[in-house]
């Protein structure tokens, strides 16, 4: 081991001790048994629905035992990082009803990454001096070392690995600057030579290592015996830690007793323990989440960032997915039972780890749409209301613009799509069907005057087409008597030779002009837009009797 000088030189002459850091922080004053989770991101891509499935799951085990969930973004490799990646993160997070206690407006600001929180900074690249003091604490108690095998000798190790079929990595006899010398350091050192931080693994002969996951029970897998890297090469200006001794040291200082992140990490494990036995940390209880899946024919695969729209969280978003919705559904992957309870319920019922299963859950939209579509079916018109308005303000501004146009007709408009009494609708799966299937309420999204031969009118002929909209137009009522109002459409079929029912054009086609439903499709085709549409006697209520006279024209 290089004398102590040696190492101290390495390192700004002011950085705390590895032991004074936990004494910055305040004790956390929690009931016994509460847990402390964190959803910890790299800030290098989109967030994709595992990663809200992780944090939804270790959110929910914190504040169900009464604890703390907090938000770290893992950003030490700088190279992979995407800008904007943290604050969409934090936004999308906050968008579900996720935010966490902690950590939250770490990167909200990209321009002010300053937050010191409770146990902050929550952003690993302000986080360095913290790290360092770890780093140096390892190389004076030998536990690390300075390595300074550049990438040709790395190269060069792992092709002959490759050759001799030996696992790649640093260790044993490729580990060449595990025995260097106090001198050879010294030498290497005084000659500038770039170096980076490696581990010095406490086995060169690992064995077997039992790891015990909330999820998957006592697992014996293949201890680490590797040296990894510590912290980066000293080229650099200020060398970050890698992931592996930053996440360590954080969930240390951090308080964290419960890691739950994805099984990606699992292999990763052994090494994890060996760091923080190696500085002194109890060791936290780890939750290994499977990964979502996707059906594909018969098989299963992992949902793909690549392959899958729906993989990407804010995909939920622009669908118009209620984010309390989609908070069920992943709820309900993550403990069967809570599927099929009503939103409310299932939200307020806790997520049983024991219950988590260790191969993945299938992603399947029909479940989220029948979730979604109960869930709105059950909201108040206030509530969908503000939903719809909120939804359409961030992804549909026509549809926002006519909801606030009218604000009356707006909410004549919701009644109609949510039906009443006995006649519920449930049309509504995500906020961007309203304009579909309701938008014709609204009078700036009403649909343009059908011309006489449109092909939606049955294949009727277009003078008949003309006569049938031309009488209805002329004697139309605005009766706020269902029955009145439904005669008038069957006075204009009688008028213009259709069956007065389906039964009697049945009995003698050749008789009739056609059922008397076509005479109703025309004028739904006039006034919606479409050929299917609610009730409409509700319609032309919600429309007034002015709009609906304006809608009853054929384009010539
Ligand atoms: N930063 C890691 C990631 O991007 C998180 C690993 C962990 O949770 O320990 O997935």
């Amino acid at each position: 081991m290089p004398d102590r000088s040696v190492i101290n030189a390495l390192f700004p002459q002011d950085l705390p001790e590895a032991a004074d850091w936990p004494r910055r922080y305040p004790p956390r004053r929690l009931p016994a048994g509460a847990e402390v989770t964190r959803f910890a991101p790299s800030p290098t891509g989109v967030l994709h629905i595992g990663g809200l499935y992780t944090a939804a799951v270790s959110r929910a085990l914190a504040h169900q035992t009464g604890g703390v969930h907090l938000l770290r973004v893992e950003d030490t490799d700088q190279s992979r990082e995407v800008a904007g990646a943290a604050g969409s993160f934090i936004r999308l997070l906050e968008a579900f009803g996720l935010s966490p206690d902690e950590g939250a407006s770490v990167a909200a600001d990209a321009q002010s990454r300053t937050d010191a929180g409770v146990r902050g900074p929550y952003l690993q690249s302000e986080r360095r001096e913290i790290y360092l003091s770890h780093v140096r604490d390892l190389l004076r108690r030998d536990m690390a070392y300075l390595c300074f095998c550049d990438k040709d000798q790395l190269a060069a190790n792992a092709q002959a690995q490759r050759a001799s079929r030996s696992p790649l990595g640093y260790y044993g006899r490729w580990a060449a600057c595990r025995t260097l010398s106090d001198s050879e350091v010294e030498d290497k050192l005084a000659a500038g030579t770039p170096y980076v931080v490696r581990f010095r693994c406490p086995h060169e002969f690992p064995g077997r290592v039992r790891i015990d996951d909330r999820i998957r029970g006592s697992i014996v897998m293949q201890d680490n015996g590797n040296d990894v890297v510590l912290l980066k090469s000293s080229q650099e200006t200020a060398p970050l830690p890698t992931y592996h001794l930053a996440h360590v040291v954080d969930d240390h200082l951090m308080g964290v007793t419960l890691v739950v992140r994805g099984e990606e990490w699992l292999s990763s494990t052994p090494l994890h323990l060996q760091l923080h036995t190696a500085l002194g940390f109890p060791v936290p209880h780890y939750a290994h989440l499977a990964p979502l899946m996707k059906a594909e024919g018969p098989s299963r695969r992992k949902l793909s960032k690549r392959k899958d729209p729906e993989a990407a969280v804010e995909y939920y978003l622009s669908a118009g997915y209620p984010p309390r919705a989609v908070r069920h559904y992943l709820s309900g992957l993550a403990n069967a039972r809570l599927m099929d309870l009503p939103t409310a319920q299932a939200l307020a019922a806790p997520v049983r780890i024991h219950e988590m299963r260790p191969t993945g859950p299938l992603v399947d939209l029909p479940k989220l749409n029948s979730i979604s579509r109960e869930y709105i079916a059950a909201l108040t018109a206030n509530e969908v209301h503000a939903q719809l308005l909120s939804w359409a303000a961030d992804h549909d501004t026509d549809l926002h613009t006519a909801l606030t146009a009218d604000p009356q007709l707006a909410r004549q408009a919701i009644s109609v799509a949510q039906g009443t009494g006995a006649q519920i609708r449930k049309d509504l799966t995500r906020w961007s069907d309203f304009r579909d299937r309701f938008g014709f309420l609204l009078p700036s999204l009403a649909p343009q005057h059908p011309a006489s031969d449109d092909e939606r009118f049955d294949g009727l002929a277009p003078a008949l087409v003309h006569r049938i909209v031309k009488d209805f137009a002329a004697n139309y009522q605005h009766s706020d008597n269902a029955a009145a109002w439904l005669d008038q459409i069957r006075a204009v079929a009688k008028r213009h030779g259709f069956a007065p029912d389906t039964w009697h054009w049945r009995q003698n086609p050749d008789h009739y002009a056609g059922p008397p439903r076509q005479v109703a499709g025309v004028i739904r085709v006039c006034v919606t837009g479409a050929e299917r549409s609610p009730d409409l006697f509700a319609v032309a209520q919600a429309l007034g009797e002015q709009e609906v006279r304006r809608r009853l024209t054929l384009r010539t």
